[in-house]
């Protein structure tokens, strides 16, 4: 399943990533992503909720893909996105409390802080507990979450950006930081379209 150059994340988030999509397609739309994917012996064994890397990029690339497959680039990448949406709540539950970000500290900082400050922990989080590279840039108007090493279009190719379900996360993720407000975030470089990294830009304005 995995080749030699690939990468790996904790089994956590590749459970986070099949509870989260059985949420947004149901089980039996699960059962056949991950067949198209050709990972179906993860169909009645997801991954167990630990923190060993064992679960590999080049699965969640296929997933992914699996999704454009099953229901057309343009459904898929709407699916992708929910997907990655419904995927921060189990990350806050999972990931939050070692943030400190359910705590009242956090919630009391100014938004401007607080969104730095989430997004600085989840890039720390990233390269600590997976095999991503994950840095963050900060332009005067926008933030630049870059991954250096971005399971979700490895192994793919691509014409336009497809990481689609990072995008819904991050939406997800400053959603819930700043209490409900939405931001523009969009993929600006891909590496499945041969640039050098993943890139996701999130615009410091909220959009309401
Ligand atoms: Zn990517």
């Amino acid at each position: 399943m995995a080749s030699e150059d690939d990468h790996f994340l904790p089994n956590k988030i590749g459970r986070i990533l099949l509870l989260s999509l059985e949420e947004v397609i149901g089980h039996n739309g699960v059962n056949a992503a991950l067949n198209v994917a050709g990972l179906p012996d993860l169909i009645h064994s997801y991954p167990p909720n630990t923190l060993d890397r064992e679960f590999s990029f080049s699965a969640v690339g296929r997933i992914h893909q699996a999704l454009d497959r099953l229901y057309g680039t343009r459904a898929g990448r709407g699916l992708a996105l929910r997907t990655g949406r419904a995927s921060f709540k189990h990350a806050l539950r999972e990931f939050g409390p070692m943030l400190g970000m359910t705590e009242l500290p956090y919630r009391l900082l100014p938004l401007p802080m607080k969104l730095k400050s989430g997004l600085e922990g989840t890039a720390e989080l990233l390269n600590r507990y997976t095999d991503q590279i994950v840095h963050l840039e900060e332009a005067p108007e926008a933030y630049r979450f870059h991954l250096d090493l971005c399971p979700l279009c490895w192994g793919r190719r691509l014409d336009q950006p497809g990481c689609h379900l990072a995008i819904g996360f991050l939406q997800e993720g400053l959603s819930w930081m700043s209490g409900g407000k939405n931001f523009l975030v969009e993929e600006t470089d891909c590496a499945a379209r041969g640039d050098a990294a993943c890139v996701l830009r999130i615009v410091r304005q909220p959009l309401d």
